[in-house]
């Protein structure tokens, strides 16, 4: 079988339609009809032609087909693909049009855009802890992890099985853990989600998501669907994104194993830096065995600390050379974030970490010095 390394190089090399070996930017929004096929819109059976034979970059654009085939063979089902995370989580949502919402500590993104679902149609929400009570027939479930910002991780299995019991959908943002460190089919859920602009782009320079179905029908509807919401990728962040997925594997399992070496670290350490240390967040520390059979293939490369006072956590990312300072994660360059200058509901004492693909012992000693200065000073 094909392994995905290969997959990620090869997969799209069907849909080249010239001689060009690495795939050319196309900014196009307008193709060219073909003259030897004019068939009108309202006699075609699908839509499936736009692919083949472009129309306008809103309904479809050659580099984007060529992301749905990689995305469709790596994430095993079919893979539509979107300007943002946030933007295919709430398409999502617009086609199953649940009743109910059940979401827990999740991206505050896609909680916002429940919000405008819930103030344009009324849909409810609730926290996950009340499916057993409120969930019924049609309802969605939305399960993040590991989940933002702590990369700790919950039951899949446990939540689908309560979700189907009562005829209700689980639709898992796995953005934290890609494959091949997590398989979230797996554990039975209906939907998998990922925001791309974090490990699959993985550049810090594109927005992107994804949604994966099984279901052919629900993947033909959610791409017309999306002609219509405005929200395919635009044409050259595509671009950046295939270019962006040939290196996917080879950063992510370094970004993972890195990950669980300064966690395994800072663990071990803790009474070293006993006044600036509190706590420390990471699926690596979790003993319940659901969490090594979802990761089976590394923990995900973010993990959260928090300090014992606020004023630490001003200080901490001054104190660090090669971990800026700045929101988001997944980049090939590492990150630390005092989580309260963008999450409004967050423990004001915490500090997020993306660890990127720098050497994992330059990070550590990163680590050990701003660390070290806080508890001296
Ligand atoms: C970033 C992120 C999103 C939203 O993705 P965008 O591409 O920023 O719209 C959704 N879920 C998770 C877990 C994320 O980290």
């Amino acid at each position: 079988m094909t392994q995905l390394a290969t997959k990620l190089i090869h997969d799209d090399d069907k849909d080249n339609r010239v001689s060009d070996v690495a795939p050319p930017i196309n900014v196009s929004t307008t193709f060219r009809y073909d003259n030897n096929d004019l068939i009108p819109w309202n006699e075609r059976e699908d839509l499936d032609f736009m692919e083949r034979r472009p129309i306008y970059s809103r309904l479809a654009h050659p580099n984007a087909t060529r992301l749905e085939s990689i995305f469709s063979d790596i994430l095993d089902g079919h893979a539509i693909i979107y300007n943002s995370g946030v933007s295919a989580f709430y398409a999502a949502v617009v086609f199953f049009k649940p009743k109910r919402l059940f979401i827990g500590q999740s991206y505050h993104g896609c909680r916002a855009a429940a919000n405008i679902i819930t103030r344009t149609n009324g849909m409810e929400q609730y926290p996950l802890e009340d499916i057993a009570q409120y969930a019924q027939e049609g309802d969605l479930i939305h399960l993040e992890t590991p989940v933002n910002p702590y990369g700790t991780s919950f039951d899949i299995n446990k939540i689908a099985q309560l979700a189907h019991s009562k005829g209700a959908r689980l639709i898992v943002d796995s953005t934290f853990a890609p494959p091949p460190l997590q398989n979230v089919w797996e554990f039975s859920c209906d939907i998998v989600m990922h925001s791309a602009t974090k490990y699959f782009g993985g550049h810090s320079d594109l927005l992107s998501g994804v949604i994966v179905v099984k279901d052919p029908q629900v993947a033909k509807q959610l791409r017309e669907d999306r002609i219509y919401l405005g929200t395919n990728i635009a044409s050259l962040e595509s671009y950046l994104l295939l270019r962006s997925l040939r290196t996917f594997e080879m950063r992510i399992l370094k970004q993972s194993q890195t990950a669980t070496k300064i966690v395994k670290f800072l663990n071990e350490n803790r009474s070293r830096y006993n006044k600036v240390l509190d706590k420390l967040y990471h699926s690596s520390l979790q003993s319940e065995p659901f969490v090594r059979k979802q990761l089976k293939g590394g923990y995900g490369p973010v993990f959260s600390l928090s300090l014992k006072t606020k004023e630490q956590c001003k200080q901490f990312p001054l104190k660090l050379k090669y971990f800026h300072h700045a929101t988001s994660l997944g980049g090939i360059e590492s990150l630390v974030e005092w989580r309260a200058m963008t999450d409004p509901y967050i423990d004001q004492t915490l500090i997020r970490v993306s660890v990127g693909c720098e050497d994992p012992n330059d990070l550590i000693e990163d680590l050990k010095n701003a660390l070290q200065n806080l508890q001296d000073s």
